[in-house]
């Protein structure tokens, strides 16, 4: 193992969505830890070619992300585009002959038997071996996946799991900036048009209930494209395609690429309900946890805190619950927030778990950002 940052050139790096969610959370995170200085960055977009570049770019102006020449010219490729953008280029980028490393926040390569999922807290010595290996394609996993794994990183090094009922509680964030606006458009929506009854401390509230919930399911105004559904004031238990035996798409990867981060031959189990929740920004989890022998909350509380520096345990008690342990205290934050750990009644191998984290960070762009660092050091 060398440490190449000081020794040799500077890698090229090219930057694919900058201007998205994900992209302007990876290009923060990089300003602050100082990444840059160990690239010649160059920043692409699909959009805005020739457009202001920022102030980190070698060059001034955007790249054409469209370009296979210029694409060509990267030692490595971050892309925070979306899985279209990744099927569309990246076979074409290798049948071009690119042989460099492409690291995505898209799902579109994760399951490639050639690829290498990034979540350095569980799974840096597979990502060594990866680079030594010479594998060149690393993809983030999903958010709530990530989040999950930072939560029990624990317990699943003790190797006391068996299984995780994982029923999750997902911001309106995970879909993209759009369906942020969408959340906050239909609260103003039902505000607006009900606000006589709703400032009226002594109207009516079954009237209220009433007309909101006839907006709910009768109001085509309604701001719900996105979605497909209204999802102020309403949840919906459905995120993502179909997949087979009633799945949904992001059901299905929970086990498939937990098990792949870890290394495991699906050995772990995981699955439950995926549901998306009208908050903001930040995923929460409800985790059911089936441990391989009984063990008291404590003991599984002690393997939850000795697990690394991100974890913030939050005691089982109304108040710190209720300060801590929400999507609005862990927005924005990297901390990966665990509580509400108690042993089950109907059995002694049976734990409950409560975990929030902010899927920007951690769940999407924190991730990428540690894999840039080990491989400019592998
Ligand atoms: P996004 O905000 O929609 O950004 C994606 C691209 O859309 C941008 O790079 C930009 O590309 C283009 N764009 C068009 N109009 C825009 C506008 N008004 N503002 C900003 N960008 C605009 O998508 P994202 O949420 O960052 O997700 C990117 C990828 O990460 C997806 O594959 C997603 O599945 C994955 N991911 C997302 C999350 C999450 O929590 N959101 C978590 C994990 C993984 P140009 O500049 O080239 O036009």
């Amino acid at each position: 193992m060398t440490n190449n940052t000081e020794l040799s050139p500077k890698k090229k790096l090219g930057f694919i969505g900058a201007r998205g969610m994900v992209g302007r959370v990876l290009l923060e995170r990089m300003r602050e830890e100082d990444d840059f200085r160990f690239f010649e960055t160059f920043f692409f977009s699909t959009s805005q070619v020739g457009q202001a570049a920022p102030p980190e770019s070698h060059d001034q102006k955007l790249r054409d992300a469209h370009s296979l020449d210029e694409l060509s010219e990267m030692d490595v490729i971050v892309t925070c585009q979306g899985g279209d953008y990744t099927l569309a280029l990246h076979p074409s980028l290798r049948a071009h002959g690119w042989k460099g490393v492409w690291v995505d926040a898209a799902s579109a390569l994760r399951m490639n038997k050639d690829s290498c999922l990034v979540l350095d807290p569980l799974n840096k010595d597979l990502i060594k071996e990866s680079l030594e290996k010479g594998v060149v394609d690393y993809v983030g996993s999903n958010c709530t996946v990530s989040l999950m794994l930072l939560a029990l990183a624990g317990p699943l090094k003790a190797g006391v799991i068996e299984w995780v009922n994982s029923h999750t509680y997902q911001a309106a964030s995970g879909g993209g900036a759009a369906h942020m606006r969408e959340l906050l458009k239909g609260m103003g929506f039902l505000y607006e048009r009900h606000k006589d009854l709703i400032d009226d401390e002594r109207g009516d509230i079954l009237k209220l209930d009433q007309l909101i919930s006839k907006d709910l399911r009768e109001n085509n105004d309604f701001p719900s494209e996105k979605f497909g559904a209204p999802l102020a004031a309403n949840l919906l238990p459905w995120i993502d395609s179909a997949v087979n035996d009633g799945q949904t798409r992001e059901e299905w990867k929970a086990m498939v690429e937990a098990n792949k981060i870890l290394g495991l031959n699906n050995t772990l189990g995981v699955d439950g309900t995926c549901v998306r929740v009208g908050a903001l920004r930040s995923h929460s989890q409800a985790l059911t946890i089936k441990l391989k022998k009984p063990m008291g909350a404590e003991e599984f509380s002690a393997l939850l805190k000795d697990s690394h520096e991100w974890l913030e345990f939050v005691e089982n008690n109304k108040e710190e619950t209720l300060r801590e342990l929400t999507p609005a205290a862990a927005s924005g934050t990297l901390r990966i927030k665990v509580g509400r750990v108690r042993a089950l009644k109907m059995a002694p191998d049976f734990m409950n778990v409560f975990t929030v984290g902010d899927q920007l960070l951690w769940g999407a762009a924190e991730p990428l950002r540690r894999f840039l660092r080990q491989y400019v050091n592998h």
